[in-house]
């Protein structure tokens, strides 16, 4: 095996269960469900939901019920909430299933189920209008309503007025399933909501990205980002003041420069809208790569500096010793780190779980 290698996506497992630690016991009173849904956020299902169980989550949340059942041949007996897929999708019997209409509820019978309100996100989730009558439908079912829920679409701008109008809006809709006679708990707060809105965790909080170590929030939180994303340096070369770099030739060296080439390129999730506009951690600090990102590779200038091949390259890690994060990546290509370690999951990227005994 080489010494170092090409594209890796390594996952601390302790950062995860720091995270849900500090997350659950932020939620002390409710129970905290870790939503590993899109293969948990880019970082892997199972391991991922392995840590967190063993952290101080009890429950699992997906979206896909192709996501639940592979958690359960993996061995785990949690209980899990599948919220969203297409009608007459196959669930294995013991996974919660989330119901917005009527509709779907006819499809289900003996099964534990979650009515979802739409309280303002107008997106999943039951209408108001047609609310009291999916209650009453549910109430008169074979199934067991084991919750009521909603999800709130600004929670990660306090004091944003759309938190409070949900919360109402649910505060309602809770109310209609007491009248119609079924006993629901509830749950509303992702994880931005858990960390700042302590009145909205009812008896369930699902946490995802706080628990993958990324905040959310405008504030300091002291989550750990649990995924690292490196390569290394594969040839070494100078060039002459004057030269250009990569394909379209968009960046030219106005002094003679040691370059490295380092092998990963948007086929591995850096993405080519980076272009021009980001920095790698190497050889002790952080360097400019220079030109468009190919591909399968990208240049990084290194001044006077000598690096050699086999040097370590950190494309995206926690950010402690000076390197850049998901969330930097993320703002300059003007979207979310969500999206940013999600898209990590590509074939030819190794992945490499730390943490894993413990
Ligand atoms: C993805 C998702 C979550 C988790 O949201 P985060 O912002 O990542 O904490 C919670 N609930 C639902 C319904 C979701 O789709």
């Amino acid at each position: 095996m080489p010494d170092q290698p090409r594209a890796e996506v390594t996952v601390d497992l302790d950062h995860i269960r720091h995270n849900v630690a500090l997350l659950s016991a932020r939620a002390a009173g409710a129970e905290t469900m870790a939503v590993v849904k899109a293969d948990g956020y880019g970082h892997g299902a199972v391991p991922v939901a392995r840590a967190a169980l063993s952290a101080g989550a009890t429950w699992l949340g997906v979206a896909s019920v192709h996501e639940a059942a592979v958690l359960r041949a993996a061995g785990i007996t949690a209980p899990i909430l599948a919220w969203l897929d297409v009608p007459g999708a196959e669930a294995p019997p013991d996974v919660d299933l989330s119901v917005s209409s009527v509709e779907q509820l006819a499809g289900l019978s003996g099964r534990r189920i979650h009515l979802k309100i739409d309280t303002g996100l107008s997106r999943n989730g039951c209408p108001r209008s047609a609310w009291p009558e999916l209650v009453a439908a549910a109430a008169a079912s074979d199934n067991e309503v084991y919750a009521v829920w909603s999800h709130l679409a600004c929670a990660d701008e306090p004091g944003h007025p759309s938190v409070d109008r949900q919360a109402e809006r649910f505060a309602e809709a809770y109310q209609v399933a007491l009248d119609a006679g079924l006993k629901p708990r509830r749950h509303l707060a992702n994880s931005a909501a858990t960390l700042d809105r302590k009145d909205l965790h009812f008896d369930l909080v699902r946490v995802g990205i706080a628990m993958y170590g990324l905040n959310p929030l405008p504030y300091h939180e002291d989550l750990r980002p649990a995924m690292t994303f490196r390569s290394s340096v594969v040839l070494v070369k100078r060039i002459d003041a004057g030269e250009s770099v990569s394909y379209g030739h968009t960046w030219t060296a106005d002094r003679a420069t040691n370059l490295a080439l380092v092998p990963v390129g948007y086929a591995d999730g850096v993405s080519r809208s980076l272009s021009g506009r980001f920095d790698v951690f190497l050889g002790g600090r952080r360097r400019p790569v220079r030109g468009r990102v190919c591909m399968d590779q990208i240049i990084v200038d290194c001044g006077d500096d000598e690096v050699l091949v086999g040097d370590e390259v950190v494309l995206f890690g926690t950010g402690d010793r000076g390197e850049p994060t998901a969330r930097e990546w993320a703002d300059i290509i003007g979207t979310i780190d969500y999206e940013i370690v999600t898209g990590m999951y590509r074939a030819r990227v190794a992945r490499r779980y730390l943490g894993e005994s413990s």
